[in-house]
């Protein structure tokens, strides 16, 4: 199931189990595969697994809307890549890609046969699929050449994309902070998150919001073995 359909059956059995309680719940859902395409430079699994992430947050916030004693709030921990788009980006050949880096590189290890069959299969199987359908011979060669294929494979469509890349590790840039809510939710939310924000101040929310004092839950947790 993709991570939209993971969700709204998680909130589906969250609110049913909770409905006649006076305790609400809190869930944590975690894009976590955009930061591994980020890992690996994969600009068309980066991109895909955000269009999911951004399909995932408007249904969450139909879902508030139908529950207006909600709030959503999105943010990342980081940032990964160092990602730029430098004049001259042109993202066309990414819609082209029906596959990320992981699983095609995971393909190209599993290909048993000589240089030429290797040859032949990136060129007419795996590229097109990575939406590299005019690979050059010496990409090619490159490819099979390559210690690290997954780069030189991430690097064919980066280059025809024009996508820069700056590590292959998290980044120090600020990242954005969204949050949705409706009614007494919204106040509260733009009161306690708009502007500029330590990232310590989101538990701090989240644990106003919910009611809970953090210092007692971990005490109860560290009383428990849990911690
Ligand atoms: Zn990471």
């Amino acid at each position: 199931p993709s991570l939209t359909e993971m969700t709204e059956k998680a909130l589906d059995i969250l609110s049913r189990s909770t409905e006649d309680e006076a305790k609400g719940f809190f869930i944590m859902i975690e894009a976590s595969r955009i930061d591994h395409a980020s890992h690996a430079n994969d600009a068309a699994a980066h991109i895909w697994d955000v269009v999911e992430y951004n399909r995932l947050i408007h249904s969450v916030m139909a879902w508030v809307d139908e529950h207006p004693d909600t709030a959503v709030v999105s943010a990342a921990d980081h940032e990964t890549g160092g990602i730029t788009l430098p004049p001259g980006y042109d993202p066309r050949p990414v819609g082209r890609a029906n596959h990320s880096l992981e699983f095609l590189v995971d393909l190209i290890d599993e290909c048993e046969g000589d240089m030429d069959d290797k040859r032949a299969y990136l060129e007419a199987e795996i590229l097109p699929q990575y939406g590299v359908d005019d690979a050059t011979g010496e990409e090619i060669g490159a490819l099979l050449d390559a210690e690290d294929v997954t780069a030189a494979l991430a690097a064919t469509l980066n280059e025809r994309i024009g996508v820069e890349w700056s590590t292959t590790d998290h980044s120090a840039v600020d990242v954005v902070l969204y949050a949705y809510a409706a009614g007494e939710m919204k106040t509260r939310l733009l009161e306690d998150l708009a502007g500029t924000k330590e990232n310590v101040q989101l538990p701090r929310y989240v644990a106003e919001a919910l009611g809970v004092s953090l210092d007692e839950v971990t005490a109860l947790l560290r009383g428990n073995g849990t911690v």
